[in-house]
C-alpha cells in the first residue's frame, strides 16, 4: 500500500508533462475494467474501440486482490474504469487515490435492486467495521443475468459519455449482447426446472450466490460469508456437515477463486462427492469451461443439474 501511495505523486508529473492525447478521435477509448467477468461485459459493448486492461483476471480474487504498482500506473492513464461497486473490490478506493487518476469511474451495479446480505453465520462478530464487507449489501450482482444486462447498459452509456463519436456502435454492441444474455438465462431456467424442487439446495464455498438464488430458485449454503476474506467457523462447517447428513442438501461444490479445502472436508465428513468447479467471482483461463460471462452461467448451472441428477 505504501508503495502505491509513494507512486501517486510521481504519477502526478508525469500526468501533468505529458501531451494530452483525447484530442484524436482514432485513438482507442482507454478501459479498466476490476475483475474478469466486467472485462467480458466491456470486450462485447466496446468491441474494437476500445483498448481493454483486467485488472483481477481469471481465477482471481476481488475481495482480497493487492493492487501492483503496474495496475496504479494503468489507472493513471485510463479514460473510463469499469467497477462493480457496493464494496465487492476492496481494494479499488485505495487504488483510485494512488493512481490519481482522473478516468471517469463507472459503478455498474447502479440500477440494479441490491439484495441485503444473508444473514451472517456465527462469525458476523469477527468483522470489523473498517474491513467494509459486513455492512449492507451482497455486491455478487452479476450471478442474475437480469443484473448483467444493467451492467452492460451502464458500460454502454459510460462508453457514450467519454467517446461520443462511438456511441451508436456502443449501443449496437449492446443490444446484440442483450440479446445473447436473454438466451443465456431462458436456458438456466429450463435447466433449474428440470431439477425437482426439493433438490435444488447446494453447499458451496462462500455466499456468492445469493442473487442466482433470488432469480432462479436454487438455495446455496456456505461455510465462508459474503467475502472470502472471513474465515469460516467450525460451527458453520459443522451445521453444513449436519444439513447434508439429514439430506438438506443435494451437493456439494467447490469454486474457482476459493481453497477447496473445507468443501472437501465437509465432503469427506459425509461421504458425499464433490459435483464440481462453480465458477463464483472469476471467468476461468481461455481454455477452461467459463472463458466469457455466457459460458460461466451456462457451465456453472449445468454443473449443478449434472451433481444433483446424476447425469
Ligand atoms: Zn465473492
Amino acid at each position: 500500500m505504501h508503495r502505491l501511495i509513494g507512486l501517486a505523486s510521481a504519477l502526478t508529473v508525469i500526468k501533468l508533462t505529458s501531451t494530452p492525447t483525447t484530442a484524436f478521435s482514432a485513438e482507442p477509448l482507454k478501459v479498466v475494467a476490476s475483475f474478469s467477468i466486467i472485462g467480458d461485459f466491456a470486450r462485447n459493448v466496446g468491441g474494437d474501440r476500445i483498448e481493454l486492461t483486467t485488472l483481477v483476471g481469471p481465477d482471481g480474487d476481488a475481495h482480497v486482490y493487492e493492487p501492483s504498482p503496474a495496475d496504479a500506473v494503468t489507472m493513471s492513464k485510463a479514460d473510463v474504469v469499469l467497477v462493480n461497486g457496493l464494496q465487492f473490490e476492496g481494494f479499488l478506493q485505495r487504488l483510485v487515490e494512488a493512481s490519481a487518476t482522473k478516468a471517469s469511474i463507472v459503478e455498474l451495479t447502479k440500477g440494479i435492486e441490491p439484495l441485503k446480505m444473508k444473514e451472517a453465520h456465527s462469525h458476523e462478530q469477527e468483522g470489523t467495521a473498517e474491513d467494509g464487507h459486513h455492512g449492507g449489501f451482497d455486491p455478487h450482482a452479476f450471478q442474475s443475468v437480469a443484473n448483467a444486462k444493467i451492467y452492460v447498459s451502464n458500460i454502454a452509456g459510460g462508453f457514450c459519455a467519454a467517446d461520443a463519436a462511438g456511441c451508436d456502435a456502443y449501443k449496437a454492441n449492446a443490444a446484440r449482447y442483450t440479446a445473447e444474455l436473454s438466451e443465456a438465462e431462458a436456458y438456466i431456467k429450463a435447466s433449474v426446472e428440470a431439477i425437482p424442487a426439493d433438490k435444488r439446495t447446494i453447499i458451496t464455498s462462500h455466499d456468492a450466490f445469493g442473487y442466482f438464488e433470488n432469480a432462479y430458485g436454487v438455495t446455496f449454503l456456505a461455510p465462508e460469508g459474503i467475502s472470502t476474506e472471513a474465515e469460516a467457523s467450525a460451527a458453520d462447517v459443522a451445521a453444513l456437515i449436519r444439513q447434508v447428513r439429514e439430506d438438506k442438501a443435494s451437493a456439494i461444490f467447490v469454486e474457482n477463486i476459493t481453497n477447496p479445502r473445507l468443501v472437501e472436508q465437509i465432503a469427506a465428513e459425509t461421504g458425499v462427492t464433490v459435483g464440481g468447479t462453480l465458477y463464483s467471482d472469476a471467468l476461468s483461463k481461455a481454455n477452461g469451461p467459463a472463458p466469457t460471462y455466457i459460458d460461466l452461467m451456462k457451465n456453472n448451472i449445468g454443473t449443478i443439474k449434472g451433481a444433483i441428477l446424476g447425469s
